[in-house]
C-alpha cells in the first residue's frame, strides 16, 4: 500500500522488532531469546479446562465486560496479591490480552495534544497507542546501570531533576511497567511515592502495566503495586494478563482493574476496539483461578523455576564475554556486550544481527524501546529472555561460548 494513503500517526512505526527478530532466528535457525514467549506449555490443568469449554460452553459472544467467572476470579487474585477488593462488576473488564487493555486505557483518557509520562526504554505498545490517541510521549529516561545515575542506584535508574522537567509541563497520564521490560528493574516503594505523589498533584491516570507481577526474583514483600500506596486507588488503572501469569501469551485474555469511574472509560474503548474476548478461554481460566489453593500454589512455583534459568543463561553470558544486569522480574535480563567491542561502538542492532547471523543465538536490541527520544549513542546492550526450556538454554549457553572462543572482540 502507498504510504500516502496510511493515516500519519501510523507513519513511524514498522514492523515490531519480535516480529522481525524471531523471521529473523527462523531464517538462520537460531535459539530464539528474542521474543518473550515461554517455548514450553503453561498448566495443563488450565489447557483440560479450556479444551472442556471449547466443547461445551455457548462459543458465541462473551459479555463484553468479560464472564462473570472470570471477572470474579481477578477480583480475588487481584485482592490476594495488592489488599485491594475491586468489584468484578464495576471494576473489573476481562480485555484481549495486555496489549488490547494498554491500547483502550491510553484511549480512554488521552486527549489530542495530552502529555503522557513514559519511561524508557519502554514497551513499543505505549508508544502506538498514544500516537493513534494523539497524545504526546513525555520521554523520562532510566539511564543505564554503567551510567553515573547507574551506577549510583545499582542498576537502571531515573534522574531526578530530568523527571521533575519531564512533569513540570503537566500530564494526563503516566505509564509505569514493573516489573519493567525489557530492563527487569522493579520500582522500589520511594521511587513509586515520588511518581505517584506527582500523578496526585497533576490529577493524571496512573496505567501500572504489572503483567510480569508474579515472576519477581527478589524479596516479594519489598514489591510494591503503587495502587498500594495511600490515596492512589481512585488514580490507578491496573493491567496484568494470563500470557505472563499462566504462561500462554497465545490465549490472550488480560484484565483491567480500576475504580468504576475510571472503568466506565475504558469499558468505552474496549466494547469498540474488539467487544469481547473468546469465551471458552476466558471460561477455562476462571474455573482454575476459582481453585485458589491450585492458583496460589502454581503462583509461588514460578519465581523459584525463573530464577534458576535466569541464573543459568547469566553465567553462561559471563563466561561468554557478556556483562549482566539480573532483573530484579520479568521474563528478561540485560546484557552489556562492551567487551566484545572493546570501547569501540557497533549499534545494538548491528550487534544483535551479528549474534544471530555468527553465533545463532537471537536477543532483542534495546535501542528500538525509544520513541519520545534519541537512543542513547552508546547503548551496548541486549535483552535476552529466559523464559524457556533448560534445553534451550543450553543450546543457547553452548553456541555463545564457543562463538565467543572462535571469535575475536570486534571493534
Ligand atoms: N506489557 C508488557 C510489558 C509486555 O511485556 C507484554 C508482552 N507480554 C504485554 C504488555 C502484552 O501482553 P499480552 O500478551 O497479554 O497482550
Ligand atoms: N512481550 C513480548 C516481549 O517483550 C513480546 C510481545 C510481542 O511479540 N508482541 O518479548
Amino acid at each position: 500500500m502507498s504510504t500516502m494513503k496510511m493515516a500519519r500517526r501510523w507513519s513511524s512505526f514498522g514492523t515490531s522488532i519480535f516480529t522481525e527478530m524471531t523471521q529473523l532466528a527462523q531464517q538462520h535457525q537460531a535459539v530464539n531469546l528474542a521474543q518473550g514467549f515461554p517455548d514450553f506449555p503453561g498448566p495443563s490443568e488450565v489447557l483440560e479446562q479450556v479444551a472442556h469449554e471449547t466443547l461445551h460452553c455457548h462459543n458465541q459472544y462473551a459479555p463484553a465486560i468479560g464472564e462473570a467467572a472470570l471477572r470474579q476470579a481477578v477480583s480475588t487474585l487481584v485482592h490476594d496479591k495488592t489488599g485491594i477488593q475491586y468489584c468484578p462488576n464495576d471494576e473489573v473488564t476481562i480485555t484481549t490480552g495486555a496489549t488490547e487493555a494498554i491500547y483502550s486505557v491510553v484511549n480512554a483518557f488521552v486527549n489530542p495534544g495530552d502529555r503522557v509520562i513514559v519511561f524508557e526504554p519502554c514497551y513499543d505498545s505505549y508508544a502506538q497507542a498514544i500516537a493513534n490517541a494523539g497524545g504526546i510521549l513525555v520521554p523520562v529516561r532510566l539511564h543505564s546501570p554503567e551510567t553515573p545515575v547507574g551506577l549510583a542506584a545499582r542498576g537502571w535508574s531515573i534522574d531526578w531533576s530530568e523527571f521533575a522537567a519531564a512533569v513540570a509541563g503537566g500530564f494526563k497520564l503516566m505509564i509505569l511497567n514493573s516489573p519493567h521490560n525489557p530492563t527487569g528493574k522493579i520500582f522500589s516503594r520511594s521511587e513509586l511515592e515520588k511518581l505517584c505523589e506527582s500523578v496526585r498533584e497533576n490529577d493524571a491516570v496512573l496505567m501500572c502495566d504489572e503483567v510480569y507481577e508474579y515472576l519477581v526474583y527478589q524479596n516479594p514483600e519489598q514489591v510494591l503495586s503503587p495502587v498500594q500506596l495511600p490515596g492512589m486507588r481512585d488514580y490507578v488503572v491496573r493491567i496484568s494478563s494470563c500470557a505472563k501469569t499462566f504462561g500462554f501469551t497465545g490465549f490472550k485474555v488480560g484484565w483491567v482493574t480500576a475504580s468504576a469511574e475510571l472503568t466506565r472509560a475504558v469499558r468505552l474503548v474496549h466494547q469498540a476496539v474488539v467487544f469481547c474476548t473468546n469465551p471458552a478461554t476466558q471460561r477455562g481460566l476462571a474455573t482454575m483461578m476459582s481453585d485458589f489453593s491450585w492458583t496460589k500454589a502454581y503462583l509461588s512455583s514460578l519465581p523459584e523455576v525463573y530464577a534458576s534459568k535466569q541464573e543459568f543463561l547469566a553465567e553462561n553470558l559471563v563466561r561468554a564475554g557478556f556483562a549482566v544486569q539480573r532483573a530484579q522480574g520479568s521474563y528478561f535480563l540485560m546484557a552489556s556486550y562492551e567487551s566484545h567491542v572493546q570501547g569501540g561502538a557497533m549499534r545494538d542492532v548491528d550487534f544483535a544481527k551479528l549474534l544471530i547471523q555468527e553465533a545463532r543465538v537471537a536477543a532483542i536490541p534495546p535501542s528500538v524501546f525509544y520513541y519520545g527520544s534519541e537512543a542513547p549513542k552508546r547503548l551496548n546492550w541486549l535483552r535476552f529472555a529466559f523464559c524457556k526450556t533448560d534445553l534451550t538454554l543450553e543450546k543457547a549457553a553452548e553456541r555463545l561460548l564457543n562463538w565467543t572462543q572462535s571469535n575475536g572482540p570486534r571493534v
